[in-house]
């Protein structure tokens, strides 16, 4: 097997470092969890310690969790999001801002999406027509139509916890059918 130098302890210069993943418990507004944790093991000294990539995981990892606490879209969501939209992460700068890499810092879990930002999302994959505006007012010719718009319209997130339940006591008080002229502007 080749000796590659950077499995070297720093520390001791003489054990190698085996790559490990622990438990870490953490907590983040009273939720409790128990997330992966990538550190290396010294076999000589015992010394643990991350490199650039495993601080960089181990981040990810809270920050996700985080997302999830906060009711915000994963990483993961969010690419989706944005693929359905039709959108490169630049051009989804553009439409609902963030900076240049925004969407690439929202799709690693690099970065937790503002509130506002998250919203912002949700309701452009909701509602073509505010999707289109916003479109229009970042100069983008393209606008979603039949079949793409379908698959945007299909796309589905966890539904924030505060809007779950604001959502359910809106059904109760919706129940009656709308009136021809509701449907008219609401399909408008
Ligand atoms: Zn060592």
């Amino acid at each position: 097997m080749m000796t590659d130098s950077t499995d070297l302890c720093p520390i001791c210069g003489e054990g190698r470092l085996q790559p490990k993943i622990g438990k870490n418990p953490v907590e983040y507004k009273s939720e409790t969890t128990k997330l992966d944790l990538h550190f290396s093991l010294c076999d000589a000294c015992g010394s643990e310690q991350a490199d650039p990539d495993q601080t960089r995981a181990n981040k990810r990892l809270m920050i996700a969790f985080k997302k999830r606490v906060d009711g915000l879209l994963a990483g993961g969501e969010v690419r989706v999001l944005r693929e359905k939209l039709g959108l490169s992460q630049a051009e989804a700068a553009r439409v609902f801002g963030g900076g240049q890499v925004a969407f690439s810092k929202y799709e690693h879990d690099d970065v937790a999406q503002s509130e506002a930002m998250d919203k912002l999302l949700r309701l452009a994959a909701e509602m073509p027509s505010a999707f289109d505006l916003l479109c229009r007012q970042a100069g983008l010719e393209r606008v979603l139509a039949g079949e793409r718009w379908q698959q945007a319209a299909n796309w589905t997130a966890e539904p924030r916890r505060p809007t779950e339940v604001k959502r359910s006591v809106l059904r109760v008080v919706s129940s009656s059918r709308p009136t021809a002229g509701q449907q008219a502007r609401y399909a408008a």
